[in-house]
């Protein structure tokens, strides 16, 4: 047998791949850049979350001399990234302001004695003139440019340090450089091209399809409820990312699932600094933790085995579904990305446009940013074939989304969306009046509420002439007549008003083609269960799993010892592939992918022990049982209370260094 550094053609690259990293191939265009950057060239590299853009660096900063400098903004992650790459062996360290004096001063001495591989920097630092006299003594290998959609001035994580990357060139001329993002717009990709002059560079555009991700877009009735359903069947024990608009819901999300024994911390702005940055660090370092959270949480966490992102809420772009979804299954493993979405979605993101400040244009903006994701939710082909063509990408039907493997009819829905404008025709017309949704749905149905009965709306034309169909489903209606712009919201109480389109419905003159949904709902998820099981059973024969559970303890009580993060000792994947070969000698053991020289040595003994001393199995029945259910509060399926005042938290919590502006040492 040959092992790849031992083949005669193995190139630098490959033997390093192999030695350090403990893997047997490239990925994707990992190979191509790679050699590119390592013979000198510069690079701007578009690959998605999970894509391997790491490598695509260190594995050239390794094989190059001196030191690689790798620019940043996620300080906060530094000592992880550093932390992981020690574990490999590999001579890291990072220049940040959560250091000290003393701390920072060992880390220059080594740099300086040629003592390091790769030196991360905040990019604060390089507009401190020490810092670049402190660059020019020692040898630079390459310059690498992570989240380099940081310098795109219109995009959402602009950072005003990035633009002075663009001299590292002029100081450096000869220093290869490598810019990485996961950001996949063409507009963003022009503008870090133009703004660090690497027009001239090599550009890699990846695929940015996630196949690993199965997404998942249900209509919401019971939110809470049906996330955790989904936890119980799907992902139990699981790490994972909850997405709630308001810091309210976040925070009554996170409760109800603790009170259903789930490990559920939340995250948001307004908690102390303390909490928030305690609840991260647990997330990261222990396993099957799922964090609730504003948006705010989650840019450039690096967790690879984050098995599932939910929205309770929807997201306002589909860039912010795709970034935020993205943060699942880093490691390749199947992972579902899963969104609730219903009428009070389209009604709130409608009004949030509206009373959102900044001029017309601006609104159009964020209302068209808003169409293209109601656009997702409600089509009735391929997810993945319409998320991949909002970022210019061709391709054909996935067979791992809802819609595909349950595709959803459409009806003609002509007729009931005439009762619908009708009935708001005659509110607003006859009695100067103006309703929101329910009481247009109860007034349809023909009920006889209090409400309906104050306002003499039951002497109406329109009164019961929709008992053909159900409130949900009459809820469904309304939902997709907004977001189609059939129909329209305003003012403080979402009332329902025309637009310039609903006319030509009216009259006849325009067909309105809507997605069938409740039957549906429940065989997409028994399908979508269905086919995760059976993907997680090929990563995992049952006979693993006492082996992996036990491997994952070892894990977990190691990492605690050394302070690190589970990932940091062995990835998921790595601890499947061991527990389905069982490897009883060293060499076994070194096939493994993900076990480089580095962590053969220290870990070998420990993982063959482990797996020698496992009990023999007690027979069938040694999956972990789920909690048992408990009735549980149910949410009103029309007008959730604690959306109001959803602040929109910012995406920078610990990730900027303080004080950008006026850069502190000297
Ligand atoms: P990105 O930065 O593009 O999101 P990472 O560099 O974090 O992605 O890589 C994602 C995951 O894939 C990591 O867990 C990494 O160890 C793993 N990985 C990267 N390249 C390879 C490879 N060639 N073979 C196996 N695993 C890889
Ligand atoms: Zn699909």
């Amino acid at each position: 047998m040959t092992s790849p550094e031992n083949r005669p053609e193995a190139s630098d690259a490959s033997r390093v791949l192999h030695r350090v990293f403990g893997y047997d191939t490239f990925r994707g265009g990992q190979q191509e850049i790679i050699e590119h950057v390592a013979a000198g060239g510069d690079a701007l590299v578009l690959m998605p979350t999970g894509g391997g853009k790491s490598l695509c660096y260190q594995i050239p900063a390794l094989v190059r001399d001196g030191v690689g400098v790798v620019v940043s903004p996620l300080i906060a992650l530094m000592q992880d990234q550093v932390d992981a790459l020690r574990a490999l062996g590999v001579r890291a360290g990072f220049l940040n302001s959560t250091q000290d004096f003393e701390e920072r001063r060992l880390v220059e001495a080594e740099f300086l004695a040629g003592e390091l591989d790769l030196l991360y920097l905040a990019p604060e630092r390089l507009r401190v003139e020490s810092t670049l006299r402190l660059l020019d003594r020692g040898t630079i290998s390459l310059f690498a440019i992570d989240e380099a959609h940081c310098v795109a001035q219109w995009g959402h994580d602009f950072r005003p340090d990035y633009l002075a990357l663009s001299a590292l060139h002029e100081r450096w001329p000869t220093v290869p450089r490598i810019a990485l993002t996961a950001t996949a717009t063409e507009a963003t990709h022009a503008e870090i091209a133009s703004r660090l002059n690497l027009e001239d560079a090599r550009h890699f555009v990846a695929s940015f399809d996630r196949p690993n991700i199965q997404y998942r877009i249900a209509p919401k009735n019971e939110p809470k409820r049906q996330l955790l359903e989904l936890l119980r069947t799907e992902h139990a024990g699981d790490a994972g990312i909850v997405y709630c608009l308001s810091r309210a819901s976040v925070e009554k999300t996170a409760a109800f699932l603790v009170q259903n024994g789930i490990e559920a911390l939340p995250y948001h702005a307004g908690l102390d600094a303390r909490v928030r940055a305690g609840n991260q660090a647990r997330f990261l370092r222990e396993d099957g933790v799922v964090v609730v959270a504003t948006i705010a949480f989650g840019m450039g966490i690096d967790k690879p085995d984050v098995r599932f992102v939910a929205h309770l809420d929807l997201p306002k772009s589909v860039e912010g579904y795709y970034q935020e979804t993205g943060r699942a299954g880093r490691d390749g493993l199947p992972s579902t990305a899963w969104l609730a979405y219903g009428l009070q979605d389209v009604v709130q993101q409608r009004r949030m446009i509206d009373t959102s400040e900044g001029d017309a244009a601006h609104r159009r903006r964020l209302g068209a940013h808003v169409d293209a994701m109601l656009a997702l939710c409600e089509t009735v082909d391929c997810r993945r074939v319409q998320l991949l063509a909002y970022f210019g990408e061709k391709s054909t039907a996935c067979g791992n989304c809802d819609t595909c493997l349950s595709p959803p009819a459409s009806w003609d829905g002509t007729v009931p969306a005439q009762k619908v404008l009708s009935t708001v025709v005659r509110l607003d017309r006859e009695r100067r009046q103006k309703f929101g949704a329910g009481q247009i749905i109860d007034i349809l149905l023909g009920k006889k509420t209090a409400k309906v009965i104050q306002h003499d709306h039951d002497s109406l034309k329109v009164f019961g002439i929709g008992t053909e169909l159900s409130a949900t489903e009459w809820r469904g209606v309304v939902r997709q007549l907004l977001a189609q712009g059939l129909i329209a919201v305003e003012g403080d109480y979402s009332t329902l008003v025309l637009t310039d389109a609903s006319a030509e419905v009216l009259s006849g003159r325009r067909e309105v083609l809507l997605r069938r949904e409740p039957e549906r709902a429940a065989r997409a998820a028994k399908a979508a269960r269905t086919a995760s099981r059976r993907t997680a059973a090929v990563d995992l024969p049952s006979e693993a799993v006492p082996a992996f559970e036990q491997l994952r303890a070892w894990r977990g009580a190691t990492a605690k010892e050394q302070g690190v993060p589970a990932y940091v000792i062995f990835h998921d994947a790595t601890l499947r592939e061991i527990a389905t070969v069982a490897p009883s000698t060293l060499e076994e053991l070194a096939a493994v992918s993900g076990v480089g020289d580095s962590k053969l040595a220290k870990y070998g003994q420990p993982i063959l022990e482990t797996l020698a001393a496992r009990p023999e199995e007690a027979g069938p029945g040694a999956e972990p049982g789920f909690p048992a259910q408990e009735p549980a509060p149910t949410d009103e399926p029309g007008l959730p209370a604690d959306t109001g005042t959803a602040e929109t938290d910012t995406a920078e919590l610990g990730m900027a260094e303080p004080g950008t502006a006026a850069p502190v040492d000297r």
